[in-house]
């Protein structure tokens, strides 16, 4: 009888755990699934009908309109150590860049690998702020902040990335104030998330098309993966240009979705954590 009582309980465990184990697997694949869509997300946005959407919206450039086989290489976060090896990479192949990097960051020690007619800089906020969370005040605080310290560090660029690719009015107006252009993106191969480097490089020759701007991080994407990026860009035909030459094509503009105020390139909350910072 007990016997039979210890069966029926290691039976009702069993079941337990197997649920339990069905739920996590049907968890996570849906988490997976979740990524990939959040990888198209950009090719959501449908047109905005507020024409002040429109004008807020076209200081943004997505990627380049064009059927010729262009991209440009953008490399967030820095200056962080792993751009050494990034920088050199370049160089050995002639591989013009675009770096974003964060004032708080910059020093008179490790602002100077990025001083190359290869290489273009881009602002990325004061200390890499979530302008969903600041207010517009905030927001021009913090840009007139970054401008400043460009300044100081005489770097001459009117290009500003924001964190996490958010776009909103107060941007829209601090870009103005201080005549910013908004550089975005087209093509996350997610390295901020990904530590597979295979798939990475996957993610980028899978997803290519011509006029993308491709975001890599500066502090994540391997010296030696980038070495395999630009010769498999190479083999399908692909030319590295710099971002002034690809504005020199008809640009894409990203699209608001109806009725939103905010463009999120990257899912909300969510992403500042996984970024561990921006660090
Ligand atoms: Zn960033």
């Amino acid at each position: 009888m007990e016997k039979a009582k210890n069966s029926e309980i290691k039976l009702v465990v069993a079941l337990l755990l197997s649920g339990v184990i069905g739920v996590v697997v049907f968890w996570s694949g849906k988490t997976f699934k979740k990524d990939r869509e959040e990888f198209f997300l950009y090719k959501k946005y449908v047109p905005y009908l507020d024409k002040k959407g429109e004008n807020l919206i076209k200081k943004f450039v997505f990627k380049a309109d064009t059927d010729e086989k262009i991209v440009v290489l953008t490399f967030d976060d820095g200056p962080a150590e792993n751009g050494k090896g990034l920088v050199k990479v370049l160089e050995k192949y002639q591989v013009p860049a675009t770096f974003f990097l964060v004032a708080e960051k910059i020093s008179p020690q490790n602002i100077n690998r990025y001083r190359s007619d290869l290489f273009t800089i881009g602002m990325h906020t004061y200390s890499h702020s979530n302008y969903d969370r600041l207010t517009e005040e905030e927001i021009q605080k913090d840009v007139a902040k970054t401008v400043e310290v460009f300044k100081n560090f005489n770097i001459n660029t009117s290009y500003f990335r924001p964190a996490y690719g958010i776009v909103n009015e107060g941007l829209e107006k601090a870009l103005d104030r201080f005549s910013l252009q908004g550089i975005l993106w087209s093509l996350d191969p997610m390295d901020w998330k990904i530590s597979n480097q295979e798939e990475i490089i996957k993610n980028i020759t899978e997803n290519l098309s011509p006029g993308s701007i491709i975001l890599l991080h500066e502090n994540r994407i391997k010296p030696q993966t980038l070495e395999t990026v630009i010769k498999k860009l190479k083999e399908k035909g692909y030319r590295i240009v710099p971002l002034e030459k690809l504005l020199t094509y008809p640009v894409e503009h990203p699209k608001l979705l109806a009725g939103k105020k905010t463009l999120f390139l990257r899912e909300k909350g969510q992403k500042e954590k996984e970024d561990g910072g921006y660090n």
